[in-house]
């Protein structure tokens, strides 16, 4: 599913995509690590450190050590830590809500746990699936068949944005940049199979390795689906997506809101990118045609000379391979294992798919999340939770408005804006006030193909009949049951889902250090992507607006340019990090901890904090941080992250930001010598 809207992520968790696949044989049950919070009124959990490591040396591996060494990735994950193991937990209660309808006796047609149920089934009939082969795709792979002209293939790709397929472009609406109260479409790069241009272009002997993999798994796809001479479409589609890589953007380019800003009118794209008929696009998109705005307009020139030049032969095997590859994991396993040994296996080193159930709960939390959503809330989360999260939420906008005050780097006009920015920010907490209607949506228990074409159709026509209207302010952009939380510039909103509001986060029952060591610093993390290299580039209300004086601008890239250096100087799997791709995300955990130890004070009132478990409140803070990243990971997904990802991998998104922060030289009395120092001129302090 395409990442709709522009937001900043807490955490990169989950494969977002296509990661999930059926398979034939029985799944092997998979040890879940228990969750529960240790019985300490720390919220520590002390079996997990590691004493024989000095926290000035390594805070991450003090905090977590012990677990790291004890706990192995299970054999379905690519990664394995605090928020996967949530997620895990959450997909269990959710099974049984989803269970329970699908085996609700009266279930009337377009209910929702007609809807809810019958999904289920529909995933987890595999006897239906095995019969059906690639069958359930015939029509669409006839569709392709039919291309004959660039102006059929335009009129394709704009039909393939109803299917979730979006190739070799995606459209969907966003709020405008320029005015955010309004919706407007938004054409976006997309069209390659694997993770990142880098693995089409680099150099590097391990990419050639993707890159082989890749051309083998896509002959096998279409093989399987009768696709004559398969052997030199999958040449030829390897070729075009190469070309396709070429005219991509980098990962850091696309984190530029300014250079991704183009609105164009038709008469516009149509010069910008000539022979690429436009009205055949959204004659196929079912959407009038419409003032757009391009992310990368060098992109969509070179694809319209792909689509001039390109034999149609090989763009009707490209697309026909997109098509196969998206809808692999609902057809027989066949296509699913291939899909979940290139897909998983090679590209993130996970050796065994993960049960069929999972796949299931994965599906439907992409196709009807909030339908779950609201059958989770109602059953897990209650009101307690939310008032406690919306203190915590209140201290920490507090201490973010102290800490502008206190910015001696920035003018007062700046300073001013900055405050004002903080002011509109919207807090959104557990679940959605007002549910998506899914009522004209229909689901059946004997087609999970169609289901999951009826809800990208759906979605699609969501997205079409708002272009141009006004912004829907309390819309949720990921579900209750999800296990991160995100910052939306556009909206200039914070959201924390439901799932996320749980220990190691969050514990209602420990003391207030590791809460605001935890989801305060999560809370953190996300006012301050309002202030990062990108974000601090949008208004309060959403308009991307230079709000900065030149003098402040200048002194803010100083700081982050320090920033960038410090990260680019570790090494992971003899790769240095990108600190240009994490810088947002950096900014976001730095000042986030930064901020959430304020509130920390602030929540004590001037009272001192107990000791517990031998550690004063200042160093729970910083331990109950620490733990809520452990985790571990294979090298396949590290290696795929340092490319892909804006988080740096979980120990420096630990160890960096404390270094650099006073309070932990005070409350672990750090020294010269000690391997987290930092000589005091040398520690980065944005906001
Ligand atoms: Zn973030």
């Amino acid at each position: 599913m395409f990442n709709r809207l522009v937001i900043v992520a807490f955490a990169a968790v989950l494969a977002a995509c296509a990661g999930s696949t059926p398979k034939s044989a029985p799944p092997v049950p998979v040890p879940t690590a228990t969750l529960a919070p240790p019985p300490l009124n720390s919220g520590l959990d002390l079996a997990g450190f590691d004493r024989s490591v000095r926290p000035q040396d390594d805070l991450y591996r003090f905090a977590a050590g012990t677990w790291l060494a004890k706990t192995p990735i299970p054999a379905d994950r690519s990664s394995y830590g605090s928020f996967i193991i949530l997620d895990e937990q959450v997909q269990e209660e959710i099974k049984q809500l989803i269970v329970a309808a699908s085996e609700k006796p009266n279930r009337p047609l377009g209910s929702d746990a007609q809807k809810v149920g019958d999904f289920y089934l529909a995933y987890m009939d595999t006897a239906r699936i095995e019969s059906l082969g690639s069958r359930p795709l015939k029509d669409e792979l006839a569709r392709i068949d039919a291309i004959a002209t660039p102006r059929d293939l335009a009129r394709y790709i704009g039909h393939s944005q109803r299917l979730a397929v979006g190739q070799p472009f995606k459209w969907f609406s966003s709020p405008d940049k320029a005015n955010s109260t309004v919706y407007v479409g938004v054409l976006s790069q997309n069209g390659l199979t694997m993770p990142d241009r880098d693995y089409y272009l680099s150099s590097d002997a391990k990419y050639a390795q993707f890159r082989a993999k890749f051309a083998e798994y896509v002959e096998q796809m279409l093989a399987g689906a009768g696709v004559r001479e398969a052997k030199s479409a999958a040449t030829r589609i390897a070729a075009l997506e190469t070309r396709i890589a070429d005219y991509q953007w980098t990962k850091v380019q696309n984190r530029d809101p300014v250079k991704t800003h183009n609105p164009m009118t038709l008469p516009d794209y149509q010069k910008l990118a000539p022979g690429f008929d436009w009205l055949a696009f959204f004659e196929g998109m079912g959407a009038p045609a419409q003032r757009l705005e391009i992310n990368q307009p060098s992109f969509i020139k070179g694809i319209a000379q792909l689509v001039k030049t390109v034999p149609m032969s090989d763009w009707r095997a490209y697309l026909k391979f997109h098509v196969l590859d998206s809808f692999a994991p609902a057809l027989s396993a066949q296509f699913a294992d291939l899909q979940f040994g290139f897909r998983e296996k090679t590209l993130n080193g996970v050796p065994e798919q993960r049960p069929r159930w999972r796949r299931a709960v994965e599906s439907m939390d992409r196709n009807i999340g909030e339908l779950i959503g609201r059958m989770f809330v109602e059953a897990h989360f209650g009101p307690e939770a939310k008032a406690r999260v919306l203190e915590l939420v209140g201290n920490l906008l507090e201490a973010f408005d102290r800490s502008i005050d206190e910015l001696e780097w920035m003018s007062a006009a700046t300073r001013a804006e900055a405050k004002e920015k903080l002011s509109k920010i919207t807090v959104k907490i557990g679940y959605p006030d007002k549910w998506r209607d899914y009522s004209t949506l229909n689901v059946r228990s004997d087609d999970l193909v169609g289901n999951l074409m009826r809800a990208s159709e759906f979605e699609h026509q969501r997205h079409v009949a708002r272009t141009g209207g006004p912004v829907d302010k309390g819309e949720w952009l990921m579900t209750p049951q999800t296990v991160n939380a995100y910052y939306s510039p556009l909206t200039n909103e914070i959201t924390f889902p439901a799932a996320l509001l749980r220990w190691p986060l969050f514990d209602a029952d420990a003391d207030p250090a590791v809460n605001y060591g935890g989801i305060g610093s999560g809370i953190g993390h996300e006012i301050s992507h309002a202030y990062d290299d990108s974000g601090r580039q949008y208004d309060g209300d959403g308009n991307l607006r230079d709000w900065w004086t030149a003098d402040d601008r200048a002194k803010f890239k100083q700081r982050t340019g320090a920033l960038v250096r410090q990260f680019s100087d570790y090494t992971v799997l003899e790769h240095p990090l990108n600190g240009e791709l994490t810088l947002g995300e950096n900014i976001g955990d730095l000042s986030g901890m930064a901020v959430a130890y304020k509130a920390y004070k602030i929540s004590l009132r001037g009272k001192p904090a107990p000791v517990i478990d031998g550690f004063t409140g200042d160093q729970r803070f910083f331990l109950g941080l620490a733990q809520v990243w452990r985790r571990n990971y294979r090298d396949a997904e590290l290696l795929k992250r340092l490319v892909t990802d804006p988080h740096s991998p979980n120990e420096f998104r630990v160890n960096v930001p404390s270094s650099n922060i006073d309070a932990f030289y005070d409350a672990f009395d750090v020294k010269p010598g000690d391997r987290m120092y930092r000589p005091p001129a040398e520690r980065v302090k944005i906001w």
